[in-house]
């Protein structure tokens, strides 16, 4: 078996992996306030609660 063979394989698994949506739009929801937000935190931007759950598109 030729080792470039393997290697040219992987390499391109690795880019077409790259290719696929990067943004995931994942959106936080606190369970208090209802406030929507999609950047990552520990707690609620708006009533600083940590009761956040994270909705998947
Ligand atoms: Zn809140």
């Amino acid at each position: 078996m030729n080792p470039f063979e393997k290697l040219g394989r992987s390499a391109q698994r690795l880019k077409h992996k790259a290719v696929g949506p990067s943004d995931d739009d994942v959106v936080y929801v606190c369970k208090d306030c209802e406030a929507q937000f999609t950047e990552e935190s520990p707690e609620c931007p708006s009533c600083e609660s940590t009761d956040i759950v994270a909705v998947e598109p």
